[in-house]
């Protein structure tokens, strides 16, 4: 099988200015772009961050993945989590989220997953939508009417988190299924990128970087120039070329402005948008 779409992409990391160690462990490889925030003490987030990644590491070089595989290396990461040793991560816990290349019925899409309070946003023709939603105790607030979001990001509540891997939490993830076109930018971060940077700023530094390694260095940068209060990583993905129903060789039953409408049409779960910018 050939890949539904081609990318190029771009990452970044580093611990930041006040700690000493990096607890981000990410993936950017084809078909994976994911980040992983470990928390725990001494090496413990390390430890639980770089095992998650590891284990979706065996899926690096597949044209695209399903989401069977994705729950499948989720159980297969938790119970790794869950099993190790004191002193080497007992206890420890980690958020995990990103996209996946995912093939549909021969047509490109990103398959979004989200535990925790890492990120994944989209830039689609110019618009920065969120695509994950915080699993936190700032973002129930939000939800339930108590607190205003320009309040949630001076609140000393925002680091608490409601779901993630291992830290015995054995919450599922949420996913999104979203049609992939040419032209579209995934940012995958941790929150020590959204921690500094707002909606705004993320997006101001995404349009102005054409190269997505140039976004993923800028926006790591940018953060450190605010503070650098909690390690960062930034991860740029361009979908350079996205095969779909309209472009497939050798599908000639409708007209193409049928097919357009059809694709517009989707009934596939589509990005719950947490506010564009
Ligand atoms: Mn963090």
């Amino acid at each position: 099988m050939t890949a539904p779409m081609t990318v190029a992409f771009g990452s970044a990391t580093d611990p930041g200015l006040r700690r000493r160690i990096n607890e981000d462990s990410y993936i950017a490889a084809p078909p994976l772009f994911l980040v992983a925030d470990g928390m725990g003490g001494h090496h413990a987030g390390e430890i639980a961050s770089a095992t998650v990644i590891d284990e979706f590491a065996g899926f690096a070089g597949r044209a695209s993945l399903g989401i069977d595989d994705v729950r499948a290396a989720l159980a297969r990461a938790r119970r790794r989590v869950e099993g190790l040793p004191p002193g080497e991560g007992a206890g420890a816990g980690t958020t995990l989220t990103g996209v996946v290349i995912a093939d549909v019925d021969g047509e490109g899409y990103w398959l979004a997953i989200n535990l925790g309070d890492s990120r994944t946003y989209r830039l689609s023709e110019g618009h920065l939508e969120q695509i994950s939603v915080d699993h936190s105790v700032v973002q129930e607030l939000i939800d339930a009417g108590q607190l205003d979001p320009d309040a949630a990001a001076r609140d000393t509540r925002r680091n608490v988190i409601t779901r993630a891997i291992g830290a015995g939490s054995d919450a599922d993830a949420d996913y999104w299924l979203i049609p992939a076109e040419a032209g579209d930018r995934i940012l995958v971060c941790s929150d020590g990128l959204s921690t500094e940077l707002d909606g705004e700023a993320i997006h101001a530094i995404l349009v102005a970087e054409t190269h997505p390694q140039s976004a993923a260095t800028r926006l790591v940068h940018e953060a450190m120039l605010r503070g650098g209060r909690d390690n960062i990583t930034a991860l740029v993905v361009d979908a350079t070329a996205v095969r779909s129903r309209a472009s497939r060789p050798g599908d000639h039953t409708a007209p193409s402005a049928i097919v357009a409408d059809e694709i517009d049409g989707d009934t596939l779960p589509r990005v719950v948008a947490a506010g564009g910018y």
